[in-house]
């Protein structure tokens, strides 16, 4: 068998080697899943839930473990993967408070001996391809609702964050999830591409637009059901009114949580010409602030990046933006030492015509961007081939929504930014991706609507 070589981001160190799959492991495990899969159907929804509930209560009681297998193999600020774990606990809640109506047949109509049904069944097997940079809540936004709802589940998750991968298959394998229904499969891209070729009722992905287009390129003529959560370039307008110091906050750590890699990440800050300066010089002395160094530690706000090759994007759009005028107010470089560190890093007076205001940087960069008024602010958020998030300060109620309302993105936030709620789809216009997951549609997204006919004379 293929082994797959985990290394820890923030030393460079070997971590360990596990058991990877190839194609024939792949086509093995597809076909278990199938075979599996009506016998998990046929399970009773409170018992489904109670193997759910069961393993939200093994996350609890390994949190502090999990956490650090997660910093270990990501660089995930230690506190941050403690949040990531916790922010989880409330979207397994949501599922299992939601799932019943969701499944419940519909009687739409019922007259003369006619009754019509909407009955809600599950896809049948679906493949998970995922992402590193938030493990457990990608994975959990798909997995949990699609076990919920009688669906085997194919998991494959980052070769990034392959450990945190198998620790979910173990804790949900003891939560009495069958082992043939959720099935972890290791490996990279090749790994990814085998899963495509099974024979399968959905896929749902988690990743860049580079490998998403190429996902939908293999799965186009097959009709299999295609989720795809993509990249953003998530833009945030700062209006004249806003409290400079609330907004600068807010924003700073918007764009550098999690060292900048969130798909909704704050990517693009436009301000106001009026209170511009005072915002660039709250934004940067907020980020002075920001610790970087060992993701272990208590105190690391700044971690490392996950993937060594993004600090060659970064470089990238560092010295392009250099060239095109734009001015450097802290960091600009890689930080020396073993691991992959990127200094935190913002500029000012950028335009559109730059590299980092156009194309995700997924890392601790950003460019504040000075702008003349509202319909300037909306035409630059709109300057874009993505579409996941976008925001606005300001205290003025009814102006926010007369801009967000313009703004194409699947979430809008007002004086608030990179958050998600279980409550609420999670989807994106433009290269962003097809489809959503959270929310009751979230759930309803794993099945599928059968329609009854039943005529009773
Ligand atoms: P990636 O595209 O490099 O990899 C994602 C997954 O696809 C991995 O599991 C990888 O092994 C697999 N893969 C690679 N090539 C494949 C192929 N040809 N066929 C099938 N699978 C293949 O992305 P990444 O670096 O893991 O994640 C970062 C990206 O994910 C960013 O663009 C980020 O914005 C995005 N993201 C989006 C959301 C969202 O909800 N929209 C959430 C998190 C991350």
């Amino acid at each position: 068998m293929p082994t797959l070589a985990i290394h820890n981001p923030a030393t460079g160190k070997l971590l360990t080697e596990v058991e990877a799959d190839d194609a024939a492991s792949v086509a093995a495990k597809a076909a278990r899943a199938r075979a599996a899969q009506p016998a998990w159907a046929a399970v009773p929804l409170t018992e489904r839930k109670a193997c759910i509930t069961r393993f939200r209560a093994s996350i609890v009681a390994e949190l502090d473990s999990l956490a650090a297998t997660m910093t270990s193999e990501t660089g995930k600020p230690i506190k941050m993967s403690r949040n990531e774990l916790n922010g989880l606990l409330g979207r397994i809640d949501f599922f299992l408070k939601e799932v019943d109506a969701q499944l419940a047949t519909e009687t739409v109509y019922d007259e003369g001996g006619m009754t019509e049904q909407i009955e809600h069944t599950p896809l049948g097997v679906v493949v998970n391809i995922s992402a590193w940079n938030y493990p457990w809540f990608v994975g959990g936004n798909v997995y949990v609702p699609a076990l919920l709802t009688g669906n085997a589940v194919l998991y494959k998750p980052s070769e990034f964050a392959t450990l945190t991968g198998l620790a979910m298959a173990r804790l949900l394998h003891a939560a009495g999830i069958p082992e043939d229904v959720f099935i972890a499969v290791v490996g990279g891209g090749d790994v990814g591409v085998a899963l495509q070729a099974q024979k399968i009722d959905g896929l749902f992905f988690t990743g860049s637009y580079a490998t998403g287009a190429r996902i939908a390129q293999a799965l186009g003529p097959r009709m299999v059901k295609l989720q795809l959560e993509l990249g953003g370039k998530d833009p945030t307008y700062v209006c004249e009114d806003a409290n400079v110091q609330v907004a600068a906050e807010s924003l700073a750590d918007g764009a550098m949580y999690n060292t900048g890699q969130s798909c909704c990440s704050v990517e693009r800050v436009y301000v106001h010409e009026a209170i511009y300066d005072a915002f660039v010089d709250a934004f940067v002395a907020t980020v002075k602030t920001f610790q970087v160094g060992d993701p272990a530690s208590e105190d690391t706000y700044i971690g490392a990046i996950t993937r060594a090759p993004q600090l060659a994007v970064l470089d990238a759009q560092v010295a392009d933006a250099q060239a095109k005028g734009a001015r450097l107010l802290l960091g600009g470089a890689r930080l020396a030492g073993p691991g992959n560190f990127y200094a935190p890093t913002v500029f000012s007076h950028v335009n559109h015509s730059m590299e980092l205001m156009r194309e995700e940087s997924f890392g601790p960069i950003i460019g504040l961007q000075k702008v003349s008024g509202d319909a300037e602010a909306v035409q630059l958020m709109n300057d874009t081939r993505y579409g996941l998030t976008a925001g606005v300060f300001t205290p003025d109620a009814q102006r926010a929504r007369a801009i967000l309302s313009q703004v194409q993105a699947g979430t809008v936030y007002w004086n608030c930014c990179d958050r998600v709620s279980p409550r609420l789809p999670w989807s994106g216009h433009g290269d962003s991706g097809v489809g959503l997951t959270l929310s009751t549609y979230g759930i309803a997204t794993f099945t599928r609507p059968r329609a009854w006919h039943l005529r009773s004379v």
